[in-house]
């Protein structure tokens, strides 16, 4: 049984997500995603990290959850 494992590669450092445009705290907002395997934040549209391939970390935003609800609502009125 071959274990797979999660390590950094180091070709997160390419993606590495410098420091934010806007005023500090707002790496989520500009798509800056946390990777928590390579300690990070880049800046890649995947959902998953380009070097270890672990699911990257987004912070939810409003407009998602209100789009769950609406999906969630449609769900109960059928
Ligand atoms: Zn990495
Ligand atoms: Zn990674």
């Amino acid at each position: 049984m071959i274990i797979k494992r999660v390590t950094c590669k180091g070709i997160c450092s390419r993606h590495k997500a410098d420091r934010p445009i806007v005023g500090g705290g707002q790496r989520y907002a500009l798509e800056q995603k946390r990777c928590q395997v390579c300690e990070i934040f880049i800046y890649f549209p995947g959902v998953y990290c380009p070097c270890c391939g672990q699911r990257l970390r987004m912070r939810p935003r409003l407009g998602r959850d209100r789009a769950k609800l609406f999906a969630l609502q449609g769900q109960t009125q059928t």
